[in-house]
């Protein structure tokens, strides 16, 4: 009785262990909700593939890290001089993208290992083209592990990456690898064929830990079940039901995660458009839930509620019983299951 996923744990590590055999340098990206799985079950995982680095998004995953998996760990976010609690084991790998981080954490942490990370057309975080050597001017003890660059996941990006690589070799800084980010495996494999005396090293997450979604299943139970009819009124909002119906009542709502999404499908006038001309069930101002039912996923009735939904179910849909479990189409990294089950 809950949200729960299940994980064919063979199926899964078969592609785990392929993708890390097929990625030479891979940095399994280990943050957040865990892609799902938890971030237990993800270090892990890569304690047991026996990879030698991995990387996390926070100082605090990196402080949970430094007790659950033996080898490096690479902080994403950028370190910043009003960080209290950041760790000095020498096994953290800082990453640093402002002149001035760079030089205070070279007078207070001396021979820390760090990453510069150089600012691309994502423009998230790093040091512009010009910076680089005004870095290297303050680098000091700093142990430099590498270059990295984190692309958008639209736009050229073996270009852009291919342009850094030379500001890098171009640079003083003493580092012939470059860590990237959302370059796909033949995108990687083309700067690597452009680039030969650099080392390059994806730092993956998505694509390793939810590559094989045919692994994965994820159910929630039913655990009510009412009949509606057209313009019966229901829930907190005594919304009026578009049609004669079922309201089913499933286990999972917004504090799992559902539902906080605007639902691609129907959003944006245009789209509201086309389906009030269609006379569909977005035009009654109801969205769609990730509850499939008869191979479909079902309206919201309402909007989620903490820990179940209210769906929509049309007369001409055989309805599931209560205690029945139905699938749920999530984005993972949204998502906080009640269970996760290795088979
Ligand atoms: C989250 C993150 C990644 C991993 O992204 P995925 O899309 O999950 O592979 C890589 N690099 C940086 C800088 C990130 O923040």
């Amino acid at each position: 009785m809950s949200v729960e996923l299940r994980v064919d744990r063979q199926r899964w590590q078969e592609h785990l262990n392929k993708t890390v055999a097929s990625t030479p340098g891979i940095v399994p990206v280990i943050k957040g909700n865990g892609y799902g799985f938890g971030r237990s079950a993800l270090f892990a995982e890569a304690t047991r593939l026996e990879v030698p680095l991995i990387a996390v998004g926070t100082y605090d995953e990196a402080i949970e890290a430094l007790d659950r998996f033996a080898g490096d760990i690479m902080v994403l976010n950028p370190w910043r001089p009003f960080l209290t609690d950041v760790p000095t084991d020498d096994r953290i790998i800082h990453t640093v993208g402002r002149i001035d981080d760079v030089a205070q954490l070279a007078a207070g942490q001396t021979g820390a290992r760090v990453v510069v990370e150089g600012e691309t057309s994502m423009a998230r975080h790093g040091l512009n083209r010009h910076e680089i050597s005004g870095a290297v001017a303050v680098l000091g003890d700093l142990d430099v592990q590498g270059f990295a660059l984190h692309l958008p996941m639209a736009g050229d990006n073996v270009d852009e990456a291919t342009q850094w690589a030379a500001a890098l070799e171009l640079s003083q800084l003493r580092t012939s690898t470059l860590f990237v980010s959302h370059l796909l495996p033949d995108e990687t494999e083309q700067l690597r064929r452009r680039r030969e005396n650099l080392t390059i090293r994806s730092r993956i997450g998505t694509a390793l830990w939810l590559g094989e979604l045919a692994a994965l299943t994820v159910t929630a139970t039913v655990i009510d079940s009412h009949q509606v009819e057209r313009g019966e009124k229901i829930g907190y909002r005594q919304r009026p039901m578009p049609r004669d119906g079922r309201v089913l009542i499933i286990e999972g709502g917004t504090s799992h995660g559902i539902g906080l999404e605007a639902p691609r499908a129907a959003s944006g006038v245009v789209q509201r458009g086309k389906f009030l001309a269609k006379g569909s069930l977005a035009a009654a101002g109801l969205t769609r839930s990730p509850f499939e039912i008869g191979g479909k996923q079902r309206w919201f009735a309402e909007p989620p509620h903490m820990q179940s939904s209210m769906v929509f179910v049309p007369e001409s849909v055989e309805p599931p019983e209560v205690g029945d479990q139905v699938s749920v189409a999530v984005r993972f990294t949204t998502t906080t299951f009640d269970r996760i089950v290795f088979d």
